[in-house]
């Protein structure tokens, strides 16, 4: 049987340490991201540079996406120079956050074309992808997804949601409210505790050991707010976009989002306010101006 051969479309933030772990597994990886500068940086690691999503596509067999958002992953598949066009590309693996409406168009575009898509959402931040440690979240149909076991494998953890795609979508929606609501109210607690008098190392540390525990108390903010580097690797932006498609899913579904619509908003204000370029953790900053204090480790 001949080898697979896999291209990577979107090597950003995440995409980027993903296909580097691909490279580092010893596969041949064809490439392309409309930044010049990330591409360059696989290139000098061994992957083959294209100039568009229809050219990797014409030179691989299995394509990964990790692309902003649904809008760029549908002009990424139908646009003039897009995979749906290319002569080789029988599987598109989707590791992007586009909500399960968009996955559905995707799976749509592409079957037209006999190209399987896969909705194969990730959890788990720039570190978890630099050190294959992801929640990986899958639907395909079930001889695809033995088929990707090895090769996703690289980063992380797999689960499997179905062959509907979208599902892994849902999924990643009601994973990443959590993760969201987790920075939004961290930032309210820990703005709280620093303004009365306490330290800020210690309240993470007291948190950490009891019931107020999240993700944010044990990695974002010991790493990047105490610090005061505010460089988690996600956008506030793309972090909006996120809990936005899940307000519109829950819309859709008829379940309330009282306490997710307010998370929305911080994240809506922490990209006014600090920019497009704002960090997830930047919603700490913008808590932080608001009660005149700063929550930093001392030195
Ligand atoms: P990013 O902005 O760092 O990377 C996206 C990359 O796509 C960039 O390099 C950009 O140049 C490229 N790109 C944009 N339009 C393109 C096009 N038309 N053709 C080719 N390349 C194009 O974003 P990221 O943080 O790496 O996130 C990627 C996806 O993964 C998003 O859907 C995000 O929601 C999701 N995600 C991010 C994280 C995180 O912690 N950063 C975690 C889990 C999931």
């Amino acid at each position: 049987m001949s080898e697979t051969i896999y291209g990577f479309i979107g090597l950003g933030n995440m995409g980027g340490p993903m296909a580097g772990r691909l490279l580092d597994a010893g596969h041949v990886l064809h490439v392309t991201d409309s930044d010049p500068a990330v591409m360059q940086r696989l290139v000098a690691r061994g992957a083959v540079a294209h100039d568009s999503a229809q050219s990797v596509g014409d030179s691989a067999d299995v394509v990964f996406l990790s692309l902003p958002d649904g809008k760029v992953v549908q002009s990424v598949l139908s646009g003039e120079h897009g995979l749906a066009r290319s002569s080789r590309a029988k599987c598109v693996v989707d590791l992007s956050t586009i909500g399960p409406a968009a996955a559905q168009r995707a799976f749509e575009i592409l079957a037209e074309q006999g190209i399987e898509y896969v909705d194969a959402p990730v959890s788990g931040g720039v570190t978890g992808a630099e050190r294959g440690t992801l929640a990986v979240m899958v639907a395909c149909l079930p001889a695809r997804y033995e088929a990707l076991t090895q090769v996703l494998g690289n980063f992380g953890k797999l689960f499997y949601l179905g062959a509907q795609a979208g599902q892994a979508q849902v999924m990643k929606l009601a994973n990443n409210l959590l993760s969201a609501t987790a920075v939004a109210i961290t930032s309210e607690a820990m703005a709280l505790g620093v303004k009365a008098g306490l330290d800020a190392s210690v309240m993470i540390d007291v948190i950490n050991a009891g019931s107020g525990r999240n993700s944010a108390t044990m990695e974002k903010f010991p790493r990047a707010v105490l610090t005061g580097t505010f460089d988690v690797g996600f956008a506030a932006r793309l972090a909006h976009k996120d809990v936005r498609l899940c307000l519109e899913e829950a819309e859709r579904n008829g379940v309330p989002m009282v306490v997710g619509s307010s998370v929305r908003e911080m994240l809506v204000m922490t990209t006014a306010i600090r920019g497009q370029n704002a960090d997830y953790s930047d919603v700490a900053r913008v808590v932080e101006d608001w009660a005149g204090v700063k929550v930093r480790a001392k030195s």
